[in-house]
């Protein structure tokens, strides 16, 4: 009974806000889209949106300790109980982490589970960053985005006849150009859910993320100390861009006061939205 007046009440609020949504990301590894865009996925979730992440590599070479299917296998485990603290889906590829190469193999891959999700948001790394799995990622993402709509490819996934809205997540890189935060998301309402999903990665942020820095001794051993850490060490100042688009989305009062955020940038692939439309797409900037 508690199930289906919880179910009532989803389709009652998809319904007033309109389409239910299927969102898509992807990332390289098993926590780079959890890093770069839990939070916003978490708002989707609540809403009643479909999420699914996708982990192009499964991680078999993130650790100092640990590699091969033992540490695929991990890695797996941690990107299931990050989706299951979100509400959503994580499919984990089993392509060779640190070996990604653009093939057609894995582009047919990409186009197979963007319209597998029959998505309408397509979430994916800017294809200039300093890992090759990280930049090639990019790339194959592109390389789908038109491929998509085109039913001979793939026959046995049928093409979309709709053009998703591929957008980039944030990152630091300024050559050959900037990122530019097109869409800003306040996270102060999900900010530790995000936080929940990135402590799910147990093998990344407390083992090797430290271990490659030389700052294992900083890890807290406590369950909640360790959150805290995760918190501040992943978290940081917003910059003049990302606070104005805040603003632009929130208004002056919301846009200002936001302490968290996840910004993306629209890819000049698929269909281009416009302000009225984005506003659809990422219903909690209603
Ligand atoms: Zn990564």
């Amino acid at each position: 009974m508690k199930g289906l007046l919880l179910m009532a009440a989803t389709v009652t609020g998809l319904f007033a806000q309109g389409e239910k949504l299927h969102v898509i990301a992807f990332g390289a590894h098993p926590d780079d889209c959890d890093i770069r865009a839990a939070g916003t996925a978490a708002l989707f979730a609540k809403m009643g949106h479909a999420v699914k992440f996708v982990s192009v590599t499964n991680g078999d070479v993130g650790h100092h300790e640990i590699h091969g299917a033992a540490l695929a296998k991990r890695r797996l485990g941690e990107a299931k109980e990050s989706a299951r603290r979100l509400g959503i889906e994580y499919d984990v590829l089993d392509n060779h982490d640190g070996q990604l190469l653009p093939t057609l193999d894995v582009r047919y891959q990409i186009i197979r589970k963007i319209r597998e999700w029959n998505a309408d948001i397509v979430l994916a790394p800017r294809p200039n960053d300093y890992h090759p799995d990280h930049r090639y990622t990019g790339v194959l993402v592109q390389d789908a985005a038109y491929m998509v709509v085109v039913p001979a490819l793939v026959p046995e996934a049928p093409a979309l006849r709709k053009s998703p809205v591929f957008l980039y997540y944030e990152d630091r890189f300024q050559r050959p150009n900037p990122f530019r935060p097109d869409v800003a998301i306040a996270l102060d309402d999900v900010i530790d859910r995000k936080i929940d999903a990135l402590d799910s990665h147990v093998s990344q942020f407390y083992e090797w993320l430290p271990w490659v820095d030389g700052k294992l001794a900083d890890v807290p051993k406590d369950p909640a100390e360790r959150k805290a850490w995760l918190k501040r060490t992943r978290t940081g100042p917003i910059n003049p861009a990302t606070r104005a688009a805040l603003v632009k989305w929130y208004g002056a009062e919301k846009g200002n006061a936001a302490k968290y955020y996840e910004a993306f940038e629209v890819c000049e692939y698929g269909a281009q939205p416009d302000e009225a439309r984005l506003r659809q797409l990422f219903p909690m900037l209603q």
